[in-house]
C-alpha cells in the first residue's frame, strides 16, 4: 500500500507548515492511503460542519468549494473535496514537484480548487500559482491542511516558519487545539483567531509565547489574504537575538512577574507606548488593572515601540526618552545592537567622568553638560563637545581624564559605527544619576521634539 512521508522540508512556507499540519492532525509522520483518506474525511467534515458559516476564510472566493453553485450545499462541498482528493492520489505525471523537487508520480493541481489561493499571481508562493502546476502527492495533499494551521490577524491570515522545528510544531499544535476547541464550543468561525489586529503586535505576542515555552530560533511571519484583489503577502523576520532579548526583559506572560528591575522597566515601556491612535503620542492607554490581567488586551493597541522593535529598527530613542536604567540599556546594546562590551564600558566611564562636573546641582549640570550633548547633530559635534568637557575636567585640582585618544577612536566614536548610538547610550548613563524638575522636563521635550523633526 502507498505510504506518504510528510517529514521532508520544502521551500514553500505554506506547504512546509501544512506538512506539519498533516503530521499533527493525523498523528503520524508516515501515513498510508487508507489513514490519509480517513484524515481528509475528518478534516473536511470539520471544515464544513454545520455551524461553520465562514467558509470563505478557509477557501478563497475563487475556490470550487465556495462557488455559488456549491456554497449552500455542504454535502456537495464535502463530496467535491473527496473527489478532488481521489483525483490527486490517482494521477501519475512525470516531472518535478515545483515545491519539493520530487521526481515523477505527480498530480496536476488546479489553482482554483485550493484553499487560500487568490486571483492574482504571487510567484514566491506555490499556493499562489497562476495556472495548473505539478505537485507531488504530499505537497498537494498538505495544502488541504493549510487553513487549519493559520491564524487570523488583522484582515488576513498568518502562518509562521522557523528554523527550529520545535517552534513550527508549537505553532501547529496551538492552531489545531484552538480549531478543535472552537468546534466544541460550536463557534461559527472555527479557524484559529489571534484577536490581534496589528501584525507587529501579533509577532511580538508570539515571541513572548515562545519565551514562555523556552523556545528560540529565527522566525518568519507571513500575513496574507485570500481575497481576489489586492492580494499581498507581508513578511516579518524575527531573529534569535530578538527572542533572547525578550527572554531577558519580559516577565513570564506579563502577569506573573519575576522580581527584576529590567523586567519591570520593560513592562512599563510596553504600556507607556501603547496608544489608541496611530499618531504617536496621542491618547495613550491608561495603565489599568484589566490590561495588566489580560496580556492580549495591550496588543490591540498601536505601539511604536513594538513596531520598531519587531521591524528590527533601533529602540534606543524610546529607551532614552523614557530614561530607562543602564541595566536594560546594556542588555539591549549587547543583545540587539551587538555592541562590544569594551565600547559600553568606555561610554559608561565617560558618563561617570562627566558626572564629576556636577557640583551637587542637577539642574545646572543638565543645562551645562546634558543639553549641549542632547543638541549635537553629528559625530563631529559630539566629539567637540566631549573635548570641551575634558578640558574643563583637566582644570580641576585632581585633573580627571575623560578618555584617551585611543578610547575616542576605537570605542567612543569609532568610524563605521553609529555615532547616534553612542550619544543615546551616553545620555542614558547620565540620566540615571540625575533628577529632572518640571522646567527641565519641558526644555528637554523641546530639544527632543526638534530632533524628531530633523530625523
Ligand atoms: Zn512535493
Amino acid at each position: 500500500m502507498i505510504e506518504l512521508n510528510f517529514t521532508k522540508h520544502v521551500g514553500d512556507p505554506f506547504i512546509e507548515i501544512s506538512r506539519i499540519g498533516v503530521i499533527k492532525f493525523c498523528d503520524k509522520k508516515v501515513v498510508n492511503y487508507r489513514n490519509l483518506k480517513q484524515c481528509i474525511e475528518e478534516l473536511f467534515k470539520k471544515y464544513v460542519y454545520k455551524n461553520a458559516k465562514t467558509l470563505n476564510q478557509i477557501f478563497s472566493d475563487n475556490s470550487k468549494f465556495t462557488h455559488n453553485s456549491t456554497a449552500k450545499n455542504l454535502n456537495k462541498r464535502f463530496q467535491n473535496a473527496m473527489e478532488y482528493f481521489e483525483k490527486i492520489m490517482s494521477e501519475n505525471i512525470d516531472g518535478y514537484c515545483v515545491s519539493c523537487g520530487e521526481e515523477d508520480n505527480l498530480s496536476k493541481v488546479e489553482k482554483m480548487l485550493f484553499p487560500l489561493t487568490s486571483g492574482e499571481k504571487n510567484v514566491n508562493f506555490t499556493s499562489f500559482f497562476s495556472g495548473d502546476i505539478l505537485l507531488c502527492k504530499k505537497c498537494a495533499i498538505s495544502l488541504f491542511f493549510l487553513p487549519l494551521v493559520t491564524k487570523k490577524v488583522a484582515c488576513g491570515r498568518a502562518i509562521i516558519r522557523s528554523n527550529n522545528d520545535e517552534i513550527n510544531e508549537f505553532w501547529v499544535e496551538d492552531c489545531i487545539e484552538e480549531f478543535n476547541n472552537n468546534m466544541l464550543k460550536n463557534k461559527e468561525d472555527i479557524l484559529p483567531n489571534s484577536t490581534i489586529n496589528i501584525f507587529e503586535n501579533f509577532a511580538y505576542d508570539m515571541i513572548e509565547r515562545l519565551k514562555d515555552e523556552d523556545l528560540t530560533g529565527d522566525v518568519s511571519f507571513y500575513l496574507f489574504s485570500n481575497v481576489d484583489r489586492n492580494t499581498q503577502v507581508d513578511i516579518l523576520n524575527i531573529y534569535k537575538n530578538q527572542i533572547s532579548f525578550i527572554k531577558q526583559v519580559a516577565p513570564l506572560s506579563f502577569k506573573n512577574e519575576l522580581p527584576s528591575r529590567q523586567k519591570d522597566e520593560w513592562r512599563y515601556l510596553i504600556f507607556k507606548y501603547a496608544s489608541k491612535e496611530r499618531k504617536e503620542g496621542t491618547k495613550r492607554v491608561k495603565f489599568e488593572d484589566e490590561i495588566q490581567e489580560n496580556t492580549k488586551y495591550i496588543f490591540r493597541y498601536y505601539n511604536p515601540l513594538i513596531r520598531d522593535f519587531i521591524q528590527g529598527k533601533s529602540i534606543l530613542k524610546y529607551l532614552r526618552e523614557s530614561r530607562v536604567s543602564w541595566l536594560l540599556t546594556e542588555i539591549y546594546a549587547k543583545e540587539i545592537l551587538k555592541m562590544r562590551e569594551e565600547r559600553l564600558k568606555v561610554i559608561k566611564k565617560v558618563a561617570n567622568g562627566l558626572l564629576k562636573l556636577n557640583n551637587g546641582d542637577d539642574k545646572e549640570f543638565i543645562k551645562k553638560v546634558v543639553f549641549p550633548i542632547e543638541k549635537t547633530k553629528s559625530a563631529n559635534e559630539l566629539r567637540t563637545r566631549l573635548r570641551e568637557f575634558m578640558r574643563k575636567l583637566l582644570a580641576m585640582p585632581d585633573k580627571p581624564k575623560l578618555f584617551s585618544a585611543d578610547e575616542m577612536v576605537f570605542y567612543i566614536l569609532p568610524s563605521g559605527e553609529n555615532w547616534q548610538e553612542t550619544k543615546d547610550i551616553l545620555l542614558i548613563a547620565l540620566y540615571e544619576h540625575l533628577s529632572f524638575d518640571e522646567e527641565i522636563e519641558r526644555e528637554l521635550e523641546t530639544i527632543e521634539g526638534v530632533e524628531d523633526e530633523i530625523q
